[in-house]
């Protein structure tokens, strides 16, 4: 097809602009649900160096729905111990980034460019194009769709490429063109004090191992702080250095300064070579609006925030599992676009929550002025320091409002990611999400008999698809069995019988009781409604 003008016009369900790691996996998860996916990329090629390191368990899970949960599990590196160590590297406490309860490890530490090519494999797997080298340069939406022109960055006299779309996914980065384009503000939560110098090796001999060098750990050295660690297995390692005050972003970036520190921890030129030597500045943002019409905003383009917690990817990778189930069902004209402003309501305070926190354990680790750090030192060693919270729950959309009287503030709870443990099915032992398909679930530890429901309850479950999962101790007709019993310490512990989950797994509401599960399921009726959901919308008329 061709427009007025003459350029090739493409044509799309969904484009993605930018393909790093949150582009990838949005259009992996759409791929995968049967959409015509484009993705489009400025860089010729895959960003070879790495960025993050960290993954969490969360993440884990959402790649094992990709089917590539073990194979990233594989090339990262769950990490078994990360320490904050001392001036004299003594260990003076060791900590979780992530949190336990989906299934995989609660911490992994990977080479980023390992599991792009991962990620990568399974959006093109599902059926997504990629185009590399095209950079999208002009953006303009209408009742029906959007148009986007993009240029080869490497055919600077070509035709530009005009690219029709249903929806477009910005997921261009820190410096988004699509967020630029549509002259969004970002909320600016501010500069980290120092700058940070990041130093990635690979080394010569990957079987040799660096004694001094920790699996992974924070220096509290007010001297010179520093995380270090081996980025996955002995290849390639990791140092993030704190800018002291007065050094200027040339002298850290010198090469012989960066060999100078590295000398500290017994690294030579003759043991490895330095691939990326980079001082960035960590600015911490949330985009005002992450949604215009259709065109939506993801990962880095929508919030960045420094790394101390290793969640910024993660966060992106979050944004693209809650975006990705919703847009599916705009799509498929289950709901009015407006559910997509559950969107950013959901995650916004999510994210914000957890950059907060990134930015208080950066003023934690990072402290230069030795009379604090001392005291910090010893806060930590006498066990005074409050252990890290649980990760926040979801804001308002199809969830459970917070502090509703039925809200339980627990892993798994309502707004929080629904637990995955083993099961044993059919005499397989297996994780949860291997045996049940993605999608609307109710996991109880009793049988639950749809007639408690009334037929418009019913009519309800049947159009969402939604899936009773008997998950129990004992054995019984179609259950599942709780191997580990870790459903049913869950269900013990916070007084629960069942909880019903999206299909991005987080829990919008949990039940008491058995009998409890019809007024949960109105409850949610209400809510799909409220939010854009094509149902009827309760009080039911029954048949
Ligand atoms: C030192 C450091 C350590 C970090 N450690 C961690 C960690 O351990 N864990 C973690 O979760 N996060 C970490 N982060 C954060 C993480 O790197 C980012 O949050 C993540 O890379 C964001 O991914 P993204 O896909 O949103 O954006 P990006 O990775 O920036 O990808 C955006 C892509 O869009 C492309 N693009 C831009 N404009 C256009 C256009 N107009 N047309 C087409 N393509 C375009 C870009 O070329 C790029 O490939 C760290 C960051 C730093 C700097």
């Amino acid at each position: 097809m061709s427009n007025d003008a003459g350029s090739r016009v493409f044509e799309a369900d969904v484009l993605v602009i930018g393909y790093g790691p949150v582009g990838m996996t949005a259009a992996a998860l759409l791929a995968q649900q049967g959409f015509d996916v484009l993705a489009i990329e400025k860089h010729p090629r895959l960003f070879g160096l790495p960025r993050a390191g960290h993954l969490d368990g969360e993440t884990l899970r959402t790649f094992q729905g990709l089917g590539i949960g073990e194979q990233v599990e594989i090339a990262a590196r769950a990490i078994a111990d990360f320490r904050l160590v001392d001036a004299q590297r003594k260990p003076l406490t060791s900590r979780y980034l992530g949190e336990d309860g989906h299934g995989w490890k609660p911490d992994y530490i990977s080479f980023q460019p390992e599991i792009e090519t991962l990620i990568d494999g399974a959006a093109r797997g599902f059926g997504a194009r990629v185009v590399m080298g095209l950079e999208a340069t002009g953006l303009a939406q209408d009742a029906d769709g959007v148009t986007v022109t993009a240029r080869h960055r490497e055919e600077p006299d070509a035709e530009p490429v005009v690219i029709r779309t249903r929806y477009v996914l910005g997921a261009d980065g820190a410096g988004s063109f699509v967020r630029r384009a549509l002259e969004i503000e970002l909320d600016d939560l501010g500069l980290f004090p120092n700058p940070h110098l990041v130093l990635d090796i690979e080394q010569l001999d990957p079987d040799r191992d660096l004694e001094s060098l920790p699996e992974v750990a924070q220096v509290l050295d007010p001297a010179r702080p520093v995380l270090a660690g081996r980025w996955n297995g002995a290849r390639w390692s990791r140092w993030e250095y704190t800018a002291l005050e007065g050094e200027s972003r040339e002298s850290l970036e010198r090469e012989d300064f960066a060999w100078g520190l590295l000398a500290e921890w017994g690294v030579t030129p003759a043991d490895a070579i330095i691939i990326r030597r980079a001082v960035y500045d960590f600015r911490s943002t949330v985009a005002k609006q992450w949604r215009r019409d259709r065109v939506l905003l993801l990962g880095d383009a929508a919030h960045t925030q420094p790394p101390f917690m290793g969640q910024g990817m993660l966060s992106g990778i979050r944004d693209a599992v809650n975006l990705s189930w919703k847009l599916a069902a705009v799509l498929r004209g289950q709901a009015d676009g407006s559910l997509l402003d559950t969107y950013q309501t959901e995650r916004a305070p999510h994210v914000l929550d957890l950059t907060r926190r990134s930015i208080a354990t950066g003023q934690l680790v990072t402290m230069t002025d030795p009379v604090a750090a001392s005291a910090r030192d010893e806060a930590i060693r006498a066990g005074t320091m409050p252990p890290p919270a649980i990760f926040p729950r979801l804001g308002a959309g199809i969830v459970t409002p917070a502090g509703a009287p039925a809200a339980i503030e627990a892993l798994g709870g309502d707004g929080r990611p629904g637990l995955q443990a083993r099961v044993v099915n059919a005499g397989v032992v297996r994780k949860l999400d291997d045996v049940v398909e993605r999608g609307w679930r109710i996991v109880s530890r009793h049988r639950v008999d749809r007639a408690i429901f009334t037929p418009a309850q019913r009519r309800l479950l049947d159009r969402l698809g939604m899936r009773f999962v008997h998950v129990t101790r004992g054995t019984a007709d179609g259950a599942l069995i709780d191997l580990d019993g870790d459903y049913d310490l869950w269900f013990r512990g916070n007084g629960r019988k069942a909880y019903l989950a999206r299909p991005d797994h987080y829990v919008f509401g949990t039940a008491e009781k058995i009998d409890d599960l019809p007024a949960l399921v109105d409850e949610l009726a209400g809510s799909l409604a409220a939010a854009g959901w094509r149902t009827n919308t309760p009080p039911f008329t029954e048949e």
